[in-house]
């Protein structure tokens, strides 16, 4: 059938009878029926009803620049009209991967010098695993390879990507984590502060986790500590400004590897080129994807710290890891299109200067709700927590029972009135593109209160209050 001729419902048909989506219940959606979308230009997309959607998640975590950008259509259009591929295995490169890594070598901390490139963000992170294993093994270290990690963290799907995240209904399938990766709990303040504690002395108790942990699995057994800035996935998650220096503190005393897990928060996110930055640390291995090419072809890889580039490179001999994909000329030339765009429209400065700030006032704004316990952000990633009871003075927020899913009863509103907001439990999250102006900020928060409101008429309807 012409896909021209073809209905909605055709649509959802077809999906339903072929399409296996990832993260989903296949019999409940087939019997619902997906949506369909259809086009995108600056941060709106469409539907195949024609139904116009702000997109407040940037697609997933990933569309910066926002979409139909002509600079990033026109390099992809070259690049595979000269040379769509050519590996990178066989002592061999090409112009853009070349480029592009240079550009990441610039754009980011100074003793990253270095890029591994692959596919995704869950092959970064295998990266990640065969990488710090392989330094601890040429530094005569081989009982070092077990990787610390934290609950609820994302770092992706496939088998060890899974395994780092902490993600229990993940490990609950196919016999996960693999062996050598153990986690600890999350800087969450909202679930894990004691009565009377400050964000600060919450931030350092929740980092000395990871020295019980060491000491617990034996200093000389420990090779890494990975961490995403911010917990995307998990819910947006911002730690206190005090964690993020402590487990820095905590793994040079260790001698232990520092990943930061930037697939998110990479290329402006936070306000700063990489959340790492945000955050005050210095890690020795970076992983990115997503925004580095704004999500228009797939892209990721680990940006390789100095420390472990140069017992790579002068001890290691061969690395016996890559890709097909590794350093895919199209996707490299998409990528150097795209950081172009962020450099010159100052993105990541309008962030920082400008639009985060905006969007802290506004979401400060929404605490008033009777739904929201807290509303918090950091750069351009936020995150409203639905509550039951408000706080008092003498008790904290109530929250609602998670069998209720107040979280999708919130989503469900807003997909009904044109927003992509997405739920994580009872934490509604988003992360809109960096493109945001303080009218489109407008807009997305006049949408956001709109929802609000209607998950609140909702639950006192369904005695949830
Ligand atoms: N790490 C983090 C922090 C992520 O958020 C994600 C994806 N959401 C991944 C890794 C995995 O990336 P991908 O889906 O591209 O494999």
């Amino acid at each position: 059938m012409n896909t021209l001729d073809r209905t909605t419902k055709d649509w959802q048909a077809a999906d339903a009878a072929h399409f296996l989506h990832p993260f989903t219940d296949h019999q409940a959606l087939s019997a619902k029926g997906s949506r369909i979308i259809t086009r995108g230009e600056g941060v709106w997309l469409w539907d195949s009803e024609g139904q116009k959607i702000f997109d407040a998640m940037s697609g997933l975590w990933c569309v910066n620049v926002g979409y139909g950008r002509q600079e990033l259509i026109d390099a992809a259009t070259q690049q595979l009209q000269t040379l769509p591929f050519y590996n990178a295995f066989f002592q061999t490169a090409t112009t853009p991967s070349i480029a592009l890594a240079e550009k990441l070598a610039q754009l980011s901390p100074p003793q990253f010098q270095h890029v591994f490139f692959s596919g995704s963000g869950s092959e970064g992170n295998d990266t990640i695993v065969r990488l710090v294993r392989r330094y601890w093994d040429l530094q005569g270290h081989p009982g070092r390879h077990t990787i610390i990690s934290r609950i609820n963290a994302y770092h992706g799907s496939t088998m060890a990507g899974a395994s780092l995240g902490g993600m229990v209904d993940m490990h609950a399938q196919g016999g996960l984590p693999i062996p050598g990766i153990v986690h600890i709990e999350q800087p969450y303040f909202a679930q894990h502060a004691q009565p009377g504690e400050s964000h600060d002395e919450f931030g350092r108790r929740a980092a000395s986790w990871l020295e019980y942990k060491i000491l617990e699995v034996g200093p000389d057994k420990v090779a890494a500590f990975i961490g995403e800035p911010v917990q995307g996935a998990g819910g947006v998650i911002i730690p206190p400004d005090t964690y993020w220096p402590e487990i820095q503190r905590i793994c040079d005393q260790y001698g232990i590897l520092l990943v930061s897990d930037e697939v998110i928060c990479g290329f402006g996110r936070t306000g700063h080129m990489f959340g790492c930055e945000r955050f005050g640390v210095r890690p020795d291995l970076i992983t990115f994807a997503k925004g580095v090419s704004s999500g228009y072809i797939p892209l990721g890889g680990v940006l390789v710290g100095d420390r472990v580039a140069r017992v790579l490179i002068e001890q290691g001999g061969e690395f016996n890891h890559g890709y097909t994909y590794s350093g895919h000329p199209v996707a490299c030339a998409v990528a150097l299109a795209n950081l172009g765009v962020i450099e010159r429209e100052g993105l990541v400065q309008r962030v920082h200067d400008d639009t985060g700030p905006y969007l802290a006032q506004q979401f400060a704004a929404l605490q008033g709700h009777p739904l929201v316990g807290e509303a918090e952000t950091c750069g351009l990633m936020g995150a409203i927590r639905l509550v039951r009871r408000q706080a008092t003075a003498d008790a904290p927020a109530e929250p609602f029972a998670s069998s209720l899913s107040v979280g999708m009863v919130c989503r469900g509103h807003c997909f009904n009135n044109g927003l992509i907001m997405r739920a994580v439990g009872d934490r509604m999250i988003i992360a809109p593109p960096l493109i945001l102006t303080r009218e489109l900020i407008d807009e997305m928060m006049a949408r956001i209160r709109r929802c609000l409101e209607l998950t609140w008429v909702d639950v006192q309807q369904r005695g949830w209050v």
